[in-house]
């Protein structure tokens, strides 16, 4: 009987190691269980729990964090169709009403298949990035254009409408929580919220590992490569900026084999590149974290 078969919202071969994210698995798993898990089960069921899938979430915490990232793989993980990513300035647009107009056309597509399937419609992301922008607070015009309170007010009434929808998840994006309008965190709307911190030393070994994958499995760090001791070293940094101070460290890594002068440049030894403890410790004096103070000390 229909009623009682799980819906297949995770793709049935999906490979949970192959995300890319490091050290969010709490998080990950935190989101998973509050707003992804009730969609599993049978409609019926949930109906007679009395409850309502979760309609939106927001995370928000520093630059460079993974946030994008783990939206983008939590819509890559579920058997739905890939999640509509918007960036909130990309929605505004100085013509009065078209910002209006850019909200509401990113909720037809699910709307219409809802109307036409009801239940059976697929799951519908819709990714908010720089929320903030949009949302500078209501009541203050001080994006200059006039137009935030409305665009926030389609925003909400969108969201309101959602109720009735089931097929829509709204995953909102900020490093400024202090600027989003509180009427969007309300229950029903953006409902769960979900700091997403700089990574501690554990979450550093795995951003290292997760960004070194290839790298070792070519075997092309010296054997004097600590990443732990690396995590060590990397207090305050950012997945992002960890992802920066490898690609430092491979161009000191690329630069000893190359040799500048008299208008010719000559690579030498291709093959024998090896990115070596000394350019990560190289690295870490050009890439510095932009939140917090490092706290890199060198033996
Ligand atoms: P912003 O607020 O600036 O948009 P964000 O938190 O959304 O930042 P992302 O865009 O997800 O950050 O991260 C930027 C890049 O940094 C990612 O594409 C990835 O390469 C790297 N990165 C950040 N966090 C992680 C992480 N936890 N694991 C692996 N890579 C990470």
């Amino acid at each position: 009987e229909a009623n009682s078969v799980a819906k297949e919202i995770i793709k049935p071969n999906f490979n949970f190691s192959e995300l890319g994210i490091g050290g969010l698995d709490d998080e990950f798993s935190n989101i998973f269980r509050r707003a992804f898990v009730s969609r599993i089960f049978p409609p019926s069921i949930v109906e007679k729990m009395g409850i309502q899938h979760v309609k939106g979430i927001l995370l928000y915490g520093p630059p460079g964090t993974g946030k994008t990232l783990m939206a983008r793989q939590i819509g890559k993980m579920l058997n739905s169709r890939e999640p509509l990513i918007v960036n909130g300035p990309e929605i505004l647009n100085k013509f009065v009403g078209q910002s209006e107009e850019n909200v509401r056309k990113l909720f037809a597509p699910a709307e219409a298949e809802y109307k036409a399937k009801g239940e059976e419609s697929g799951l519908h992301i819709i990714i908010f990035d720089e929320l903030d922008a949009i949302c500078k607070q209501r009541g203050s015009k001080n994006d200059g254009t006039g137009t935030g309170d409305s665009i926030v007010n389609q925003l909400l009434s969108k969201m309101d409408g959602v109720d009735q929808l089931n097929n829509i998840l709204i995953i909102g994006m900020t490093n400024r929580m202090d600027m989003i309008d509180e009427a969007l965190l309300r229950p029903g709307r953006l409902e769960i919220h979900m700091e997403i911190n700089l990574p501690d030393e554990k979450g550093r070994v795995q951003i290292l590992n997760v960004h070194t994958q290839k790298m070792r499995k070519y075997d092309l760090l010296e054997p004097d490569v600590d990443l732990k001791e690396i995590a060590a070293l990397t207090k305050n940094f950012s997945g992002a900026e960890i992802a920066g101070l490898i690609k430092s460290a491979s161009s000191f890594a690329f630069n000893r084999h190359v040799k500048i002068g008299d208008n010719a440049q000559v690579a030498q030894d291709f093959d024998k590149i090896k990115i070596a403890r000394s350019d990560f410790i190289h690295a870490l004096e050009e890439v510095r974290p932009a939140f917090g103070v490092a706290e890199t000390e060198l033996q």
